[in-house]
């Protein structure tokens, strides 16, 4: 047996046989002949239990690096198992970098596309938004080629398909050419931050904050397109080793939240002063690809809903509220995003724009009384949870927020008749549990 964790360490398996599969064709083999549930896994940083299995994990470590890079039509197929953090470099040695990214770098490629991994801006979309074509290896071993041209409803659907359609081989990216961001953190007032939140969104490429809910204040953070002069490009080497570095903020702060674990009534305190000491957010220009990602390194569980952006204030205002009026012991923000809408059938986004809210605790600590308020204040204002961070949705429950619910379930049940590709947390989503 092989023990499995994903990254928080909440979620664990026992594979019976761990693949690692160097070449398409080894690939084919592992997903056709593996003992089911067969499930791949990207590098586990989601928090539901999406590769959980006691039969076949697939990694596709071995299988990464970028195919071929055409600056021309602004695109770029990658090996699916390609790290973030190792795209960025080849990618802008061709001139090309991703539209947007999330606050780190770790995932592989198609982990991030496959649950839908968004950062924030409200004229751009999710990481699986900018998907323009993949090649699929179903449950019965076949190779798809998918695009709006070709398998255009499995393209359709499967741009976000956390590995319930087959394993992603190649991924085709949209991009954009080379570009730099300039970050700027600051505190200001929540009362000032939603009176001016319209205009902080539209003024800045990227606008988000932080709340730490127990504080009177927001942290907000912009990324904004600058020609000012930047270093150059540091290597892929340096990107990785970048996002593994400990720093000395995160050390304090993961001292404070062991204090809080321990003595949970300092937890207002500590968040207030955790809250004046999160703006050191770096103000150089840097290229796009060595802006987005932050390090996170100390560890937690999250829950994170799309919301109906004009739903946002609202949601968010009413959960800080609810902590605080129940005492809930918690160090970790909220973290409040804008995500344009888009037409993947099981996207947070379909259809809608959104913003998002994730609630996070520290992962020494319980979060079930946390993240059950959260879960039923963000149902009551309309929200889809994030298909990677936790949730207790079921299939009834999806049928109701998703218009093409009952169509991806024909889909996935004529691509896997047998279900060789679901593990019990994907029988429930699909309510496949006596298949
Ligand atoms: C510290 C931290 C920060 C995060 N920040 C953000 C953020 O800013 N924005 C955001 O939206 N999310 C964020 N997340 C969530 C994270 O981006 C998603 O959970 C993402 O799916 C994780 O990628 P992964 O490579 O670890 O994939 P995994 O968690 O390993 O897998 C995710 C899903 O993708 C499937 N998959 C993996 N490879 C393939 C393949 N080749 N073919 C088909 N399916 C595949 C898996 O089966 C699984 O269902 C964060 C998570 C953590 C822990």
């Amino acid at each position: 047996m092989n023990a499995w964790t994903n990254w928080s360490g909440h979620v664990r398996a026992s594979p019976r046989r761990v693949a690692k599969p160097t070449t398409e064709a080894e690939l084919i083999a592992a997903v056709r002949d593996g003992e089911a549930p067969v499930r791949v896994v990207g590098t586990g940083h989601s928090f539901t239990a999406l590769a959980e299995t006691g039969g076949t994990l697939l990694s596709l470590d071995a299988l990464a690096g970028v195919v071929r890079a055409d600056a021309n039509a602004l695109s770029a197929t990658v090996r699916a198992g390609s790290k973030i953090h190792a795209l960025g470099r080849p990618l802008f040695d061709a001139g090309l970098a991703l539209k947007n990214q999330g606050d780190i770098d770790r995932q592989a490629i198609a982990g991030a596309v496959g649950t839908g991994t968004h950062g924030t801006g409200p004229t751009l979309g999710s990481i699986s938004a900018e998907v323009a074509g993949f090649r699929l290896i179903t449950a019965d071993g076949g190779a798809l080629d998918c695009s709006s041209a070709s398998n255009a409803d499995v393209w359709s659907a499967g741009r976000v398909s956390f590995g319930s359609l087959g394993v992603m081989s190649e991924i085709t990216l949209s991009l954009r050419k080379t570009y730099k961001l300039r970050e700027r953190n600051w505190l200001m007032p929540a009362l000032d931050c939603w009176r001016d939140l319209a205009k902080l969104r539209d003024d800045h490429r990227h606008f988000e904050f932080f709340w730490f809910p127990y504080a009177d204040e927001v942290v907000a953070k912009s990324l904004d397109e600058t020609t000012e002069d930047a270093s150059p490009a540091v290597t892929s080497e340096q990107m990785k080793t970048r996002g593994e570095r400990v720093t000395s903020d995160q050390r304090i702060f993961k001292a404070g939240c062991e204090i809080a674990r321990l003595v949970p009534s300092l937890s207002a305190r500590l968040q207030r002063l955790f809250s004046k000491g999160a703006t050191g957010g770096s103000s150089r220009a840097r290229w796009s690809h060595e802006a987005f990602p932050s390090p996170r390194n100390v560890k937690f569980n999250e829950m994170e809903y799309a919301v109906p952006a004009a739903n946002g204030t609202d949601c968010i205002r009413e959960i800080a509220e609810t902590i605080r009026a129940k005492k809930i012991a918690t160090c970790f923000p909220l973290e409040y995003r804008f995500v344009k809408a888009d037409d993947i059938w099981l996207s947070p986004f379909y259809m809608r724009d959104a913003v998002t809210i994730s609630v996070h605790q520290y992962a020494g600590q319980d979060f079930k009384t946390l993240f059950d308020i959260s879960e039923a204040i963000f149902r009551r204002y309309g929200g889809r949870p994030h298909w990677g961070k936790l949730h207790t949705l079921r299939a009834k429950d999806f049928e109701t927020i998703y218009p093409r619910w009952e169509d991806y379930r024909n889909l996935r049940r004529r691509s896997d008749p047998t279900g060789r590709l679901l593990n019990s947390h994907l029988r429930t989503v699909f309510g496949e549990e006596n298949g």
